[in-house]
């Protein structure tokens, strides 16, 4: 079910679970500010998730509270992931889906990466 996005951030939502690791994950990258893992439900050939290590619902919760040092670690991680995973050629996407009409269902800020095929144009 997709959430509300302005709702307080719910510590026992999943990634904040595999952040614990109280459940698994297939973990592809990790370091002081981010944790890169495989997509459960995989989206396309290559589907991974990248999340920020603090507790943010959203890019507007993480833009407003975070500090500067989470905000550029979070961001470059995200470029360290796609680089290392071999994305730049030839191409990936980023999304990352926020609140009600954008249908999150996991109420941790997350970035989808897909890869591995031709994405087509951009959904609005
Ligand atoms: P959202 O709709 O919130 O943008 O996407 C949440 C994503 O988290 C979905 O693509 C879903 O497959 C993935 N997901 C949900 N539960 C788990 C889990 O337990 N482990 C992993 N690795 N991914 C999950």
């Amino acid at each position: 079910m997709p959430i509300d996005a302005t709702s307080p951030y719910d510590d026992q939502n999943i990634f904040a679970k595999i952040l614990r690791g109280e459940i698994p994950c297939r973990r592809v990258y990790e370091d002081d500010f981010a944790l890169a893992f495989h997509d459960i439900n995989p989206q396309a050939p290559h589907h991974l998730l990248v999340i920020p290590k603090g507790a943010y619902v959203s890019w507007d919760d993480f833009s407003a509270k975070a500090s500067d040092a989470e905000i550029a670690g979070f961001v470059r991680a995200v470029g360290i992931v796609a680089r290392d995973a071999g994305f730049v050629a030839p191409g990936y996407r980023l999304l990352a889906n926020t609140g009600l009409d954008a249908h999150q269902e996991v109420p941790h800020l997350h970035v989808h990466v897909f890869a591995g095929r031709p994405l087509g144009p951009m959904l609005a």
